[in-house]
């Protein structure tokens, strides 16, 4: 079906899955099969050839999984999609595609903490040069780019300050030298932000984040054109990361209210970090809506919604988060984002808990910093509940 006319909440919920189908049935089937069976042994040979659409083992393709990953395809309009088991499987086996030993890669520092580690210890294994730049230091970037690289690796905004990178201007940069993009879209979701309509060359989602939504399956995703994604899926199809067909079935299902979802979650956001930000016991607040941010007129220029994720630090340190975070009542204080319930977590147990402290020094993350990923509650119900938390702080 062609759907790219559509708009974004129209799209959320058809994209990719009419083609899927099955006796009549209004969803997409969850595909339970390892192996596919072929009868005329001329047309398996075809299909495994790839001369002919269809299946032929599960680490290769599975119906449900391309489904989802057509979903995608269309969201972030993409020519090419496809799948993994985990962010981390997309980040890695996109990076291992397209990186040989004696390469360069530009990168920020403020990426996700596991794929900082990749850039810290896994990369330089491999002989290939990382240079790590202040995120929004755009004239070291463009330096370092300049230099000439491999590789652009960005994400913006960044886990978990919302730092933000200037998207048009990097990319022109890296245009220049042949560098190929790559630019991790898990907290904008292509509802706030699409890379590739900017020039990016491949769009990466860690879909356990917003895509799924429901903080109930792993998964990643690598959008691009046709050309770079098959080297991205044979890397895959070898190495093994695949996603599987209930993973997959649940983010269609979370997905088809993607767009009503990050609406809600682009407000409730909005209005808990203007609530924070006149909060006197609030020392800073990150969200890139605010326009006191320090990345806010990017934004604004890239992103047509600034997304559901904030972080804060409260006076007193990490002892006051201890107080302060275990008070709030509509928030799990577990590992994870973008889901439906509002999430909170200290980014040195969370997202750079891979880091050392000194790592997370290095990167200005403040051990005391509080992630804050609006869920689609009622705002004001967030916003008092937030109050009554920060209250039980003693006046210093
Ligand atoms: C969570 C996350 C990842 C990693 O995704 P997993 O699905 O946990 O492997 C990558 N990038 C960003 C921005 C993330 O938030």
């Amino acid at each position: 079906m062609n759907v790219k006319n559509s708009k974004m909440s129209t799209n959320s919920v058809w994209a990719g899955e009419r083609d899927y189908l099955a006796f009549g049935a209004t969803q997409v089937p969850t595909v339970f099969s390892v192996g596919y069976s072929y009868n005329d042994l001329d047309h398996w040979l075809d299909v495994a050839l790839g001369k002919e659409n269809g299946h032929i083992y599960g680490r290769m393709t599975n119906p449900t999984v391309q489904a989802f990953e057509g979903k995608v395809k269309e969201l972030e309009n993409a020519e090419d999609c496809i799948s993994f088991s985990t962010g981390m499987a997309a980040i890695s086996n996109t990076l291992n595609t397209f990186l040989r030993p004696g390469d360069r890669v530009v990168t920020i520092k403020d990426t996700y903490g596991g794929t900082n580690k990749i850039f810290l210890e896994f990369l330089p294994q491999l002989n290939i040069d990382v240079a790590l730049c202040d995120t929004t230091d755009h004239e070291m970037l463009e330096k370092e780019v300049g230099k000439g690289c491999n590789v652009l690796y960005l994400e913006t905004p960044t886990n978990p300050t919302l730092k933000v990178v200037d998207l048009n201007r990097m990319i022109k940069k890296a245009k220049e030298v042949g560098a190929l993009v790559v630019v991790d879209n898990t907290f904008a979701t292509p509802i706030n932000q699409n890379p590739l309509a900017l020039g990016a060359d491949l769009v990466i989602h860690s879909a356990t984040k917003f895509l799924g939504g429901h903080a109930d399956a792993l998964g990643g995703i690598v959008c691009g054109d046709k050309s770079l994604v098959e080297k991205v899926f044979h890397y895959r199809e070898i190495n093994g990361a695949c996603l599987d067909p209930m993973s997959a079935y649940l983010f269609i299902r979370g997905m088809k209210t993607l767009d009503l979802r990050i609406k809600k979650q682009n407000e409730n956001a909005m209005a808990v970090a203007n609530f924070l930000e006149s909060h006197p016991k609030v020392t800073d607040v990150f969200y890139p809506g605010l326009e006191s941010n320090e990345g806010h007129e990017i934004a604004k220029k890239q992103m047509t919604g600034y997304g559901g994720m904030l972080s804060f630090s409260v006076d007193g340190g990490i002892d006051a988060v201890k107080k302060f975070m275990p008070a709030l009542k509509f928030a799990h204080k577990a590992a994870n984002l973008g889901a439906v319930e509002t999430t909170v977590g200290p980014p040195r147990t969370t997202s750079h808990v891979e880091n050392t402290p000194e790592e997370r020094k290095a990167m200005g993350i403040p051990e005391g910093l509080v992630r804050y990923s609006a869920g689609i509650e009622d705002a004001e119900d967030l916003i008092a509940d937030l109050s009554q938390a920060l209250n039980k702080l003693e006046d210093k």
